[in-house]
């Protein structure tokens, strides 16, 4: 591009606008009177009629220039024509009608790529009035340009949303995002507060970035965002949707006359699935697939069909749900199609959720998510506080999550199933943070510190931390293999990472990337890594979370203490499970950003069944139910000889822990119980 050039293009366009007589053409009018279909991008071709796909008409109208709304979200089934609609058809608007400074975002420079080939360069080439506008340019430079195209009045920045330069420096009036929920969730930097200290981060919300691209254009911006939503509370568009006023297409009834939303649990099918039909909701009268072209067009334009919002007084934002129910017939699924996907797909979790994503433009929502609520887990905080250890927990250990600036910790307390083959009993005993930059020696001395103190448990007997796995995995490698060699730790320290294969299990059963000699031979007791099957764990912890909901508070698995900030429980679930690629991803929402109190549990949780450590077992690796009575001897003894006839006489037999693969002084072994 030529900057001088395209100056003066900006300029002499201001100066026609300014004498131009303005109208309040619509965008839906603009692409009626202009726009051509191509074969390349459509379905369909020759002119754009916008009464072919009703429901895109308001979204579409929303765009135009005129109108007070600002921000439109569309969350969608896939091949509904958003793109060829609000998006195509908007973008030739501002170029001809009202041009101004325009970005379109696509997750990915690919995706942008494919999209300008695919969607746009038709638009470029074959509607008339745009194709005029661009031939008086330099046209083959602005169709060989990837990332700006500009002309009289108007500049369009194609941006890709993993490319955080696309995000810099530019501003436009309007901005477009397509395929939302597939761009990262964290791009650039931000600051964030731990403690009462302020924690750069490299998370960045996309759509606040974005926000930031109009800040000049306050009255008068465009923001448009669509995509087909992905799970539950992992999704943008979602949140988005529930930031806008909820839009959902009623219908009349052509029997009864009673408006409603198409839902999916009406749709029905005979049993050799010829033939499908809708369920009125009101009165149970059978609507037929072919009066789609009746009860499709909305109000106003010969029909009787409209966009209700559920919060009416939200007027800025406007949000619209769409599902392939409302395909008008010939431009997507029919319902005996989409019954005939649905019957095939049911039962697998994976295609189930792809279907209900890119068919019903709805989110996955895992069933059991509804219990992982974080006001629902502090209502279970128990009758223990923060920093204590309650009966029945007998052993402890530590994970720890490194950050550039800071390193969280959590004790995790371990005591016996309540029944045989049960899973072991958990108690959160101590979350907390030390702060520092993790490249000095401050605050590893104050981890060891940490590390070594000695808790005093109901019973008044000390107890120290069994094992410590230490996150690797961070930018603090070098610094984590330094710590874990400290000839000074008396506790066995690991250095662990979360594994990038899904192992079956909580921790591997020999170390990674071991330290080798001159000679290439591993060294005996020298630093390696344990991988940990995150997903196995966090499996454990979710499952035992979401069971805990129909126990009694004394059978909780994983018990809260009181004390514990809302913060800590918005961490410990800010993950959700996705089916398609098979583990864990974040939430979505400021308050799901820290990680940190379920990466911690992660690693606290897998150190305790280290091949050397082995809570709960015998030698032979098999659940040792004389494992726990010996530590409650030892540790609540005095509580077992009230209560426990003849348990008085048993001594305490203090077992000498093994020693772990570095070489750990183990200090005074009694002191860990085994
Ligand atoms: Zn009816």
């Amino acid at each position: 591009m030529n900057a001088p050039v395209s100056a003066r293009h900006l300029m002499s366009a201001a100066a026609s606008r300014a004498v131009r007589p303005r109208g309040r053409l619509t965008v839906s009018q603009w692409a009626d009177n202009h726009r051509k279909l191509s074969s390349k991008g459509s379905n369909e071709v020759g002119n754009w009629r916008t009464a072919r796909n009703p429901i895109l008409r308001e979204i579409m109208d929303c765009l135009s220039l005129h109108s007070p709304v600002r921000e439109i979200t569309v969350m969608k089934s896939s091949q509904v024509g958003v793109t060829d609609g609000p998006f195509i058809c908007s973008l030739g608007y501002y170029m001809e009608y009202a041009p101004c400074p325009v970005m379109v975002f696509m997750p990915t420079l690919e995706a942008r790529d494919t999209w300008k080939v695919q969607k746009f360069n038709p638009l470029l080439t074959e509607t008339p009035i745009i194709r005029n506008i661009m031939g008086g340019l330099r046209s083959r430079d602005a169709q060989h340009s990837k990332d700006v195209i500009e002309g009289p009045g108007f500049i369009i920045f194609l941006a890709g949303g993993n490319s955080p330069n696309s995000y810099a420096q530019k501003s436009a009036k309007v901005v477009e995002a397509d395929d939302l929920d597939r761009f990262t969730d964290s791009v650039g930097e931000s600051t964030r507060k731990v403690g009462d200290q302020k924690v750069r981060t490299s998370e960045g919300d996309p759509v606040e970035l974005m926000r930031s691209r109009f800040k000049s254009f306050p009255n008068s911006y465009k923001f448009l965002k669509a995509s087909t939503p992905t799970i539950k509370d992992a999704s943008l568009i979602e949140r988005e949707f529930n930031s806008g006023d909820g839009r959902r297409y009623h219908i009349e009834c052509p029997s009864c006359g009673e408006f409603q939303v198409l839902k999916w649990s009406n749709v029905k099918a005979n049993v050799q699935m010829t033939e499908a039909w809708y369920v009125c909701e009101h009165n149970g009268c059978i609507i037929h697939h072919q009066d789609k072209a009746k009860f499709l067009p909305e109000m106003g334009h010969g029909g009787t069909a409209r966009w209700i919002p559920e919060r009416p007084e939200i007027t800025k934002h406007r949000s619209y749900h769409i599902s392939a129910l409302y395909a008008p017939i010939g431009l997507g699924p029919s319902w005996l199609d989409l019954m005939i996907h649905f019957k095939r797909v049911h039962k697998n979790p994976q295609q189930l959720m792809t279907f209900i994503n890119s068919n019903l433009g709805e989110c996955w929502e895992d069933r059991s998510a509804e219990k992982l609520k974080t006001n629902e887990l502090q209502k279970r905080a128990g009758n223990y506080t923060h920093g204590e250890i309650p009966p029945g927990c007998l052993v402890l250990t530590m994970g720890v999550d490194t950050q550039d600036k800071w390193l969280a910790y959590k004790w995790l307390g371990w005591g016996a199933p309540l029944t045989d083959g049960g899973p072991m009993r958990h108690w959160i005993i101590k979350y907390g943070a030390i702060l520092g930059d993790t490249t000095g020696y401050q605050v590893w001395d104050d981890l060891e510190a940490e590390i070594h103190l000695t808790m005093v448990n109901s019973y008044g007997k000390e107890m120290r931390l069994r094992a410590v796995g230490i996150d690797s995995r961070g930018h603090r490698g070098e610094q984590v293999k330094n710590f874990v060699m400290r000839p000074s730790l008396k506790v066995p320290v690991y250095a662990v990472q979360g594994s990038t294969t899904h192992m079956g299990r909580a921790i591997a059963q020999t170390g990674s990337y071991p330290n080798k000699g001159k000679t290439g031979k591993v060294i005996k007791h020298g630093y390696c890594t344990w991988n940990i099957g995150t997903e196995h764990c966090k499996d454990y912890l979710f499952g035992n979370l979401v069971a805990d909901a129909d126990r009694q508070q004394s059978e909780y698995v994983i018990n809260f203490p009181q004390g514990l900030e809302v913060e800590y429980y918005d961490g410990l679930i800010s993950e959700v499970y996705d089916p398609e690629k098979k583990r864990y991803i974040p939430r979505v929402g400021a308050k799901y950003k820290r990680n940190e109190p379920l990466d911690c549990f992660v690693y606290a949780w897998a150190i305790g069944q280290h091949r050397d450590i082995n809570i709960g077992r015998g030698r032979s690796g098999r659940p040792d139910p004389r494992y726990w009575e010996r530590l409650a001897v030892t540790l609540e003894g005095e509580y077992k000889v009230e209560k426990v006839e003849g348990a008085g006489e048993e001594k305490p037999r203090a077992i000498p822990a093994p020693m772990s693969d570095g070489k750990i002084s183990l200090g005074n072994s009694k002191r860990f119980g085994r």
